[in-house]
């Protein structure tokens, strides 16, 4: 993933550059963000050349102007300031910064809430810092908070995401996760790939929802057209265009095409077709005909009991000791099925990792596997469809050895399962409902 490039006032980082020779090092932010992002440490009063240690500084009212004044000398320091900021977000422009990290209260970097003083009574905290207002000035639209707006996972969490839509990093999702490895237990950040339904419509009908990472919609809706036989070649698009309805509010995620000439004569019957396969479908997904459909109305999971994480650990090397195809050809997708305490009900391989999954669900409906499975183990990603198999077949904790997706995550949530991803060695994450796993 490309790292997110972001601006910080530099003392967050620890960097000694505060009036007194220290620091603001603010340790859960700069941890938690710092594996998706590319800092750019800025101290403007070091910049300005103020030196440290130096006088400490703060904002005067006066004149209908504020001012940055040295609190013992005196000192009026803010048309240097206000130049120094001027060319400063400048350079800062070329370098494309996706969102800014700034010091609090402080009478160069706080965008917000700074003490200004007046000719008597207390001070108002009504100020911006100078810096921080030319940067507000210069980027009115980059997302730009402070520290103590950062304090919740939440919080940066949806900074993360604001920083990835201004950077047009649309394709991953920020979700919080538990990291439990042989260190200990953190409550962090994680970065899962976007997936997202997408509706193509032929002339105006839903004809296939399919899941995406979401960008290059127009060109996936038409190499999926021909794929799926319903064009010949580009002769036979009229248009591919994102859904424009304004009643449509995920237009985005609707791609409407139109044919030409015998393609388009050939269109109802083209629906009518794929009606009759929907019908008839297996598929959680692609046989679908709208994305609200997707969500079927299933009641959540209830609670259930827990799974020691020491259980979860000895997951992959069952399932790889029930591979006997992957070790000869190393190409196949596993799946398998365990009660609460580990034992093994049913397992499958196939070259697809959502056939593996149905082949093991299969097991149960067929009476060829017996017991209560409460565990899914797949050998690779998780993707939507994973979970929402696990769902309908009510088991309540799904594991993998690789990531899962952000819808993945989004729908264990909704649906009440337990979703575990990176589970290698002593290593894992749990993206939701932590409560069922015991002994972390
Ligand atoms: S708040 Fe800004 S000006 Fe003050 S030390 Fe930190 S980075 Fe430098």
């Amino acid at each position: 993933m490309r790292k997110l490039r972001i601006g910080i006032s530099s003392c967050l980082l620890g960097d000694e550059v505060r009036f007194d020779g220290g620091h603001k090092r603010d340790a859960l932010l700069i941890e938690t963000l710092s594996p998706f992002v590319e800092w750019v440490r800025v101290c403007p009063e070091v910049e300005l050349g103020l030196g440290v240690p130096r006088e400490p500084v703060r904002l005067v009212s006066a004149a209908g102007d504020t001012r940055m004044i040295g609190v013992e000398s005196g000192i009026d320091h803010t048309d240097g300031m206000r130049a120094y900021a001027r060319r400063r977000v400048e350079e800062l422009a070329a370098m494309e910064l996706s969102a800014y990290v700034l010091k609090s209260r402080s009478p160069s970097c706080g965008p917000g809430d700074v003490q200004v003083h007046g000719d008597s009574g207390a001070p108002s905290h009504t100020g911006t810092g100078l810096f921080a207002a030319a940067l507000s000035e210069r980027f009115p639209d980059l997302p730009i908070e402070d520290e103590s707006r950062l304090a919740g996972a939440a919080a940066r969490i949806r900074f993360l995401e604001r920083a990835s839509a201004y950077g047009g990093l649309r394709p991953t999702r920020f979700v919080p996760v538990v990291r439990v490895d042989a260190g200990g237990v953190l409550a962090t950040t994680d970065v899962a790939a976007a997936e997202e339904p997408l509706d193509i419509r032929l002339h105006g009908r839903s004809f296939a929802v399919i899941m995406r990472t979401p960008g290059e919609d127009r060109t996936l809706a038409a190499g999926f057209l021909l794929s799926e036989r319903v064009i010949q070649s580009a002769a036979d698009i009229g248009a591919v265009e994102h859904c424009r309805h304004p009643d449509q509010a995920k237009a985005h995620h609707v791609v409407d095409v139109y044919l030409h000439g015998s393609a388009a004569d050939r269109v109802p019957e083209m629906l009518e077709g794929r009606r009759q396969l929907i019908a008839n479908s297996s598929c959680g997904v692609c046989g679908r005909a709208t994305i609200e459909e997707l969500r079927a109305g299933i009641a959540p999971l209830a609670a259930g009991g827990t799974v020691d994480v020491a259980v979860i650990r000895e997951l992959p090397e069952r399932l790889r000791a029930r591979q006997s195809t992957f070790e000869e050809t190393g190409g196949l997708h596993g799946a398998a099925a365990f009660t609460i305490d580990g034992t093994l009900l049913a397992s499958a391989e196939d070259v697809g990792r959502h056939n593996a999954v149905d082949k093991v669900i299969g097991a149960f409906l067929l009476e060829e596997a017996t017991g209560s499975p409460q565990v899914l183990m797949v050998s690779g990603r998780v993707s939507f469809e994973i979970v929402q198999k696990a769902w309908l077949a009510a088991i309540p904790v799904v594991a993998a050895i690789s990531a899962p997706t952000s819808l993945a995550i989004e729908l264990a949530q909704e649906a009440g399962i337990t979703l575990l991803g990176f589970v290698r060695g002593r290593s894992l994450n749990i993206y939701t409902h932590p409560d069922r796993i015991a002994g972390t």
